[in-house]
């Protein structure tokens, strides 16, 4: 009935969703106060009050035009607003013609991967990864090639070397990190930044960046994540609301092209012709005029960061070897046993679910999240107490 490909994808697809269906059975059976459920990356917190005061304002403005279509680039005084924050904080310098309203990261990251590649151009994503990078990649005919991150998660910048072929087209990263919280600094964003330039020099076509970075406001500790796409001129930004204001189900997001990128217009004109053929069209219109008035604002960050530090203290202290976090909220310990998947089991059966590492393609960890409440965190603590 449907295709092999689909067919194929859904079986290998997504621990996720199948921690998700195990939940469900665990839940009918033992209630759902008794399971411990950390495998989601949904955020908790409800989208704070400016958000609501926004959206009562826009439901009483019946301005002529308003839910019409537009232009698939989106409103142009939000694509203003848009640029003119990110110049103002520096994260790079430009004008409306270089954002694109897409329908979240997600819908960035495809409109993005259908206007650059060709059918076997390869993609390179470093692991731990975000597993819907091997879909996206897919959808368009892509071919992705992993590099591997040191034991901290860190960007192995030799290995990235090693692995830019001739047949490269592009990068992905993403920091703050889903899965492992990790936030690269400034100097390593600066290596992978003269390391892509000399390629491509070398290469003589460009080998575009692509910098996933719906957690950008969710970060620790006084971390500041540097901006990539202002250092380096072939460079696409994803920026999502979906994290920072917690409304993944509005679908809103954006990109921006840095404007020194070779071959900005066509590059623009297809990014926007692809939201169009994809069949998001433009970005949901009284979202993209919400959010344009909530530039500033985000959930309150120190509610992850409490979780964070409770979950990071209690893991080292029972000897789990544990990277800290310094951003998003996920952590992702390495498992005590050899056998990654008997430790899920283990824990299943302590009625706690995390997904396994082999499903962000590094084996012998597994992912908490812990966008969850107080009690199921201290309950699932007890049991990792248990386990270890
Ligand atoms: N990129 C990463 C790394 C994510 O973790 C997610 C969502 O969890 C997305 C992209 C997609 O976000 P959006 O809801 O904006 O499509």
């Amino acid at each position: 009935m449907i295709s092999t490909y689909v067919t194929e994808a859904m079986q290998s697809s997504s621990w996720i969703r199948k921690m998700f269906e195990v939940g469900q059975e665990l839940k009918k059976k033992y209630g759902v106060e008794n399971v411990y459920d950390l495998t989601l990356g949904n955020p908790i917190i409800e989208p704070p009050d400016e958000f609501f005061e926004v959206l009562e304002m826009l439901s009483l403005n019946k301005s002529s035009g308003m839910h019409r279509y537009m232009s698939n680039a989106g409103f142009t005084e939000v694509r203003e607003r848009i640029a003119n924050h990110l110049t103002k904080k520096n994260l790079l310098k430009t004008d409306f013609k270089h954002i694109i309203m897409t329908v979240g990261a997600a819908g960035g990251m495809n409109v993005i991967l259908r206007t650059i590649l060709n059918p076997g151009d390869e993609v390179i994503i470093f692991a731990p990864y975000f597993a819907e990078y091997l879909f996206y990649t897919q959808n368009h005919q892509g071919k992705i090639v992993i590099s591997e991150t040191t034991e901290d998660f860190d960007l192995d910048l030799d290995d990235l070397d090693r692995k830019i072929t001739t047949k490269t087209k592009a990068i992905i990263i993403n920091s703050p990190n889903n899965p492992t919280g990790k936030t690269y600094s400034e100097e390593k964003i600066n290596g992978l930044v003269d390391l892509l330039s000399m390629r491509q020099k070398k290469m003589k076509r460009p080998l575009f960046l692509i910098s996933d970075e719906p957690y950008r406001e969710i970060v620790f500790d006084d971390i500041v994540v540097p901006s990539v796409v202002a250092k380096y001129k072939n460079s696409f930004l994803v920026y999502s609301w979906s994290k920072s204001l917690s409304i993944p189900g509005e679908r809103i997001g954006y990109i921006a092209v840095n404007p020194n990128m070779d071959d900005v217009d066509t590059v623009i004109d297809g990014l926007i012709f692809c939201n169009r053929i994809l069949g998001f069209v433009n970005a949901p219109a009284t979202m993209q005029l919400a959010v344009s008035n909530l530039l500033t604002a985000t959930v309150r960050i120190k509610y992850y960061k409490e979780k964070r530090d409770r979950i990071y203290q209690a893991l080292t202290a029972y000897g789990y070897d544990v990277v800290k976090p310094t951003g998003t909220f996920y952590v992702f310990p390495k498992c005590p046993t050899a056998d990654e998947l008997e430790f899920i089991e283990r824990a299943k059966s302590e009625r706690v679910l995390v997904v396994p590492g082999v499903g962000f393609g590094r084996s012998g960890y597994f992912r908490i999240s812990y966008s969850t409440d107080d009690r199921t965190i201290e309950k699932a603590l007890d049991q990792f107490g248990k386990l270890i």
